[in-house]
């Protein structure tokens, strides 16, 4: 099982991504964590030139095709291998961020990154995709309280992230199976409530 999560900043992810992978290594599943950009020596070096604030010039097409080629080397070198070995994979982030960061927020035809999406990725596709959503403010003042560097990412103004937001959103209507929307407002107890509920399900079947 290819499982990713998704969301805006400050929603929860890399708590409930360690929470996720505790519970899978109680039921004696044999999980790999990973993250996206990233996941590879490669792809965490693309990654660096990804967030790297000072590359104010980066033009959107770099920024698309960068995504991609860390994302080629992830699924080539650790992603693939993984599954194949029969272990489950979690990740933070796929190519749903694309759409919703690249396309969504960044106005990208949404038609052209699934071209390339079709090129690099013949198809393969995550079985479930938890989006952790929440109102955009919440998240910011999360991100805020927790201080550290901001990323080139992190820069952006509300307006950039309600677009993600949406875009996600829209992404998870279009095609409910492979989608499970998280409250990410609610107390963590309710969220993890939620997510075990879904991994029940997904080790029944
Ligand atoms: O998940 P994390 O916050 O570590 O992601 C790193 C940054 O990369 C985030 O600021 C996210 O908004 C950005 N990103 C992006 N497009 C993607 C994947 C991540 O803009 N396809």
């Amino acid at each position: 099982q290819f499982i990713t999560l998704e969301g805006t900043e400050g929603a929860g992810k890399s708590t409930n991504l360690l929470f996720m992978q505790e519970w899978l290594a109680k039921k004696g599943v044999d999980v790999l964590v990973t993250r996206e950009p990233g996941g590879t020596e490669i792809g965490e070096a693309i990654r660096e030139v990804l967030l790297n604030k000072d590359f104010t010039a980066m033009h959107e097409q770099t920024e698309l095709l960068l995504m991609f080629a860390a994302r080629a080397q992830h699924l080539q070198e650790k992603i693939l291998p993984a599954l194949a070995e029969g272990k489950w994979v979690i990740s933070d982030r796929f190519t749903d961020a694309t759409y919703a960061y690249q396309g969504g927020a960044r106005g990208m035809d949404f038609s052209e990154i699934a071209t390339i999406e079709t090129w690099v990725q013949r198809g393969f596709q995550p079985d479930t995709t938890f989006i952790f959503d929440l109102p955009i403010e919440i998240g910011m003042a999360r991100v805020a309280a927790r201080g550290g560097q901001t990323d080139r990412f992190e820069q952006e103004k509300q307006a950039f992230f309600e677009k993600v937001r949406q875009s996600y959103l829209q992404r998870a209507a279009a095609a409910p199976e492979r989608y499970k929307v998280l409250d990410a407002s609610q107390n963590l107890q309710q969220v993890q409530a939620d997510i075990s509920a879904r991994l029940e399900q997904m080790l029944a079947n």
